[in-house]
């Protein structure tokens, strides 16, 4: 996350506030404050749609992945059983 006014990292997390910064959260967007002197630069910011953050937020599909992942695990030690 880089400040749009400076170019800086030095990024916070905001609250949001109104029913239009309530909108873009929604969307993925995320309210930050420059911490940078002389900037102050505040607005909102589309976070990265990470796995980590899909799954965090879908607790569904992660079951999903583990029941995908677990049976994977089980078919590769039946074949690796077979082929011995
Ligand atoms: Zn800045």
């Amino acid at each position: 996350m880089f400040c749009l006014r400076c170019g800086s990292n030095r990024l916070r997390r905001s609250r949001t506030r109104g029913l239009k910064e309530k909108t873009l959260k929604l969307l993925g967007y995320r309210a930050f404050r420059c911490r940078e002197e002389n900037c102050d630069w505040r607005g909102m910011l589309k976070i990265r749609d990470t796995w980590e953050n899909r799954l965090s937020f879908n607790p569904k599909l992660r079951v999903t992945l583990s029941i995908i992942l677990w049976l994977l695990f089980f078919i590769l030690s039946l074949v690796s059983y077979y082929l011995k």
